[in-house]
């Protein structure tokens, strides 16, 4: 795990927070009205109702910012405002709507409930609580607390610095020339994005030639980040010297070669022994398999680095709109379109799951799990999918 920095509340949104943070305040800080009309005692309000409302007497007004107000005799009403705080020995507020001013007097048509449109002092934090734990990412409701709470500065994880290197002399960046059959370095790109993502800073190492002395001098200049990430040359091929220049740079691998489709050839290692060097993840070459092994591997990996409690995707079981057949013996990644039906959720593939479609990718709205062992999922079937899109829940209709 990363160490941690404290940042400005501004620029806490989206980190994750490296220490709980306790109230040292009481919020609301006393008991004030939810409304702009009038606190009672509502004893004195018995009988009310629009026919026959109960006359009481405006003995002063609480204006919101108000501190001490002074206490309110009974059978007399103060004229409140939202979020002003209640005078002692009022113990309910009547709307406005449910009232008529006349001079010094006001008319209250409803008898209202002990309590009714009085926040309580504590009701949303007690002084000393626990209202974040070390672990959670910062949205809009815990950076609204934490301004609650006065903390205009909060520790927060460092982000992860992942170096990313493109390697293959058919590779060229996306502005260059395409003809001969090179193809565009896209996995530099969705590399990238998918450690932004996750609030990871991606460092570009640019596309190195298909020689060990470039993919060196390219790996060097990404030793200082927190993580490398090399996609292609950690095959098999005759021009995959990644493995050979990792090793020769100090790296020891964990694992290579992981039974996953797509995404076989997949490396993991570190360099040096003394646990301070970069984590190293050998994606392959092929776009899709890249983002898969980046998601299934690295994707965990920063988010762990980053302090975060949470690491994995949001996982359904949905139902197979159609039969899936493969050979036993690698688990099956597979892209799907995931859509509610009869109260189920349905999973389709999205057609072609060649390793280089990246379509697959872009109308996935999740990845089903297809065991290693097994050959045949049939139509109905269930399965577990990781939802790497919830769009399939959002709807035209607003819901209420
Ligand atoms: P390799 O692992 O080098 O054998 O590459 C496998 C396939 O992925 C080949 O078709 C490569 O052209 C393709 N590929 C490798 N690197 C990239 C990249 N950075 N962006 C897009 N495609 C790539
Ligand atoms: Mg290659």
């Amino acid at each position: 795990m990363l160490g941690a920095e404290t940042v400005a509340l501004p620029e806490a949104f989206g980190r994750v927070l490296a220490e709980p943070v306790d109230s040292d305040r009481t919020l609301p800080p006393a008991d004030n009205s939810a409304m702009d009309g009038f606190a009672v005692r509502a004893a004195d309000c018995a009988g009310a109702s629009p026919e026959r409302p109960v006359w009481l007497p405006v003995a002063f007004e609480v204006p919101a910012g108000a501190s001490d107000p002074p206490p309110l005799a009974p059978g007399a009403a103060a004229r409140i405002l939202t979020g002003a705080p209640l005078p002692p020995g009022a113990d309910s507020v009547v709307r406005q709507e449910d009232t008529e001013r006349s001079g010094e007097r006001v008319a209250i048509r409803v008898v209202p409930d002990l309590g009714e449109h009085v926040r309580r002092a504590g009701e949303d934090v007690a002084r000393g609580e626990r209202v974040l734990e070390a672990g959670v990412r910062l949205g809009a409701a815990r950076i609204g607390m934490l301004a609650s709470l006065g903390r205009m500065a909060v520790a927060v994880h460092q982000a992860p610095r992942v170096a990313i290197l493109s390697g293959g002399d058919e590779l060229v960046e996306p502005d260059g020339d395409v003809s001969g059959g090179r193809i565009v370095s896209s996995n530099s790109w969705s590399i990238a994005a998918q450690c932004r993502e996750l609030g990871a800073h991606p460092i570009y190492l640019g596309i190195a030639r298909d020689t060990p002395a470039d993919i060196e001098r390219r790996l060097r200049a990404g030793l200082a980040a927190d993580v490398i990430v090399s996609s292609a040359g950690v095959s098999v091929g005759d021009r995959d010297y990644v493995r050979d220049v990792l090793e020769k740079l100090g790296c020891r691998l964990s694992f290579w070669g992981v039974r996953m489709k797509p995404g076989y050839p997949l490396a993991f290692g570190r360099i040096g022994d003394d646990a301070r060097g970069p984590l190293v993840f050998g994606l392959p070459g092929n776009p899709v398999s890249a983002m898969m092994t980046f998601e299934q591997f690295v994707r965990p990996a920063l988010l762990r680095m980053a302090g975060a409690r949470c690491l994995h995707r949001p996982q359904v079981r949905a139902k197979l709109a159609e039969t899936l057949h493969k050979k036993p013996g690698r688990m099956h990644f597979v892209r799907v379109v995931l859509s509610r039906e009869e109260g189920a959720i349905v999973a389709r593939s999205t057609g072609n799951q060649s390793s280089g479609v990246l379509q697959s990718m872009i109308r996935a709205h999740g990845i089903l799990l297809f065991d290693a062992d097994a050959s045949e999922l049939p139509t109905g079937a269930e399965a577990t999918v990781q939802v790497l899109d919830p769009e399939f829940l959002a709807s035209d209709a607003a819901g209420f």
